[in-house]
């Protein structure tokens, strides 16, 4: 757990969010700013910075966070219709919270390129 981190203290149980699905190594909950009728967040349990941090070893925890924005979806009634996901890298992207987190949008539609 890294010190000061909104995520890590998620993980740890020490801020509980809204939970809407967890395991052993992984975390969703909604976002407490939703972008979206639908805006989740699917994070690892073990503290990653941003994506530039990912290494080999977290490959199969990367595909973990996939497994479990599809499950959450499907629960929210969006997998039909579609989502989007999104993984900010960085300030030039937005990103705000320092511990990789995956965005999952639903419930409208959404422009691409995006803004
Ligand atoms: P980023 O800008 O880093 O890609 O996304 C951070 C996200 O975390 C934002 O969508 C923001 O609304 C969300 N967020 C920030 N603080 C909290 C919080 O305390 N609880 C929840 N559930 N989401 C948060
Ligand atoms: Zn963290």
């Amino acid at each position: 757990m890294a010190d000061d981190c909104l995520f890590c203290k998620m993980a740890s149980g020490e801020i509980k969010p809204d939970i809407l699905y967890e395991d052993d190594e992984i975390l969703a909950f909604s976002d407490i700013n939703p972008q979206a009728p639908v805006h989740f967040l699917v994070v690892p349990k073990r503290h990653i910075t941003t994506l530039n941090d990912l290494e080999a070893e977290h490959a199969n925890l990367v595909g973990k966070l996939y497994l479990a924005a599809k499950r959450v979806a499907d629960e929210k009634g969006v997998a039909q219709g579609g989502y989007r996901t999104v993984m900010n890298c960085n300030t030039d992207a937005g990103q705000t919270v320092w511990h990789i987190h995956l965005h999952v949008l639903g419930g409208r539609t959404f422009t691409w390129p995006p803004g």
